[in-house]
């Protein structure tokens, strides 16, 4: 047990290990903290260094938890951190993981030193985690936490808008395609969108902050609005709501966000919409292009 039960309350920090890596992920869990969080309760921040994070887990009558975000190519340097923060501060800080690697290796993250790892999408265990801890005093004991349905997709924000700090909007999460190399498919089991209400909304955000373009995350973007084919109609219906800024919209960039074999069909049926390319130049023209009809 990290944090002495029955000890008075205290208010908890929540530092985010910025390590330059996984920044839209940052601003998703930070921009979710923002939304879900008692503010006189909790702090969350980012930490870039490691004297930083000593300092703050030194400080008098706070509860600080450290929160990494990885891929497997980080984890080595990771690891490393973990070892040296845990010797010099012990019990002091709570060292949580969560992201691709450790979801799909959780038991060697927790071997490697954190306390409590997140397996797959938090939107729902990460916040319950922390009220938990913030009204037991204590960790719990499960080591592992697995995630929680998601009811609404829309319910949560796509960034940490209310510190301007912004990341591409997520509209669709989960693949069908189930290329057999990608860990999409196999950690989000069904496919969930964002409604075009979220999308315009967010992209207001953006908008009103003066940013120059929008951007979105998605497996597949040509097939916004349906699960698998082309609906021309909701992806128009998408893009004229979000027209009517200044904001250059990228609809995705090929072969990411616009997969190769659904281009290829796109084309087939000689329709054309090109809000695709990704550079400046092309997101103007296209957006021209998107939404004239
Ligand atoms: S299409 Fe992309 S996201 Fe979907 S399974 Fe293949 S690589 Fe993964």
């Amino acid at each position: 047990m990290i944090i002495k039960k029955g000890s008075s309350k205290k208010r908890i920090t929540v530092l985010f290990r910025w390590t330059g890596h996984a920044t839209y992920t940052l601003s998703v869990l930070i921009g979710l903290l923002d939304e879900k969080l008692d503010t006189d309760k909790f702090t969350v921040r980012t930490a870039e260094t490691e004297e930083e994070i000593i300092r703050e887990a030194r400080s008098d009558n706070l509860i600080t938890v450290l929160a990494y975000s990885f891929c497997s190519p980080q984890f080595e340097d990771i690891k490393r951190e973990i070892k040296l923060l845990k010797e010099t501060l012990g019990p002091k800080l709570l060292i949580i993981c969560g992201g691709p690697h450790t979801t799909a290796l959780p038991e060697d993250v927790l071997k490697a030193g954190a306390d409590v790892v997140f397996t797959g999408e938090a939107e729902e265990s990460f916040p319950s985690f922390l009220n938990v801890l913030y009204e037991n005093n204590g960790i719990p004991d499960e080591k592992i936490i697995r995630p929680k349905p998601l009811d609404d997709f829309d319910d949560y924000p796509p960034f940490a808008y209310k510190r301007g700090f912004f990341a591409p909007i997520e509209i669709r999460r989960g693949c069908t395609t189930g290329c057999a190399f990608c860990q999409t498919p196999r950690i989000f089991k069904n496919v969930k969108e964002r409604s075009i209400g979220y999308i315009s909304k967010y992209t207001r955000y953006l908008s009103d902050a003066r940013r120059d373009a929008v951007y979105f995350l998605t497996p597949d973007a040509l097939s916004y609005g349906s699960k698998d084919p082309i609906d021309l109609e909701s992806l128009e219906s998408m893009l004229k709501s979000i027209h009517g800024t200044d904001l250059k919209i990228n609809l995705g960039n090929f072969p990411s966000e616009i997969s190769p074999g659904k281009l290829a069909r796109f084309r087939k049926r000689r329709q054309y919409l090109r809000s695709t390319w990704g550079t400046r130049r092309s997101c103007s023209a296209d957006k021209a292009e998107a939404t004239r009809s």
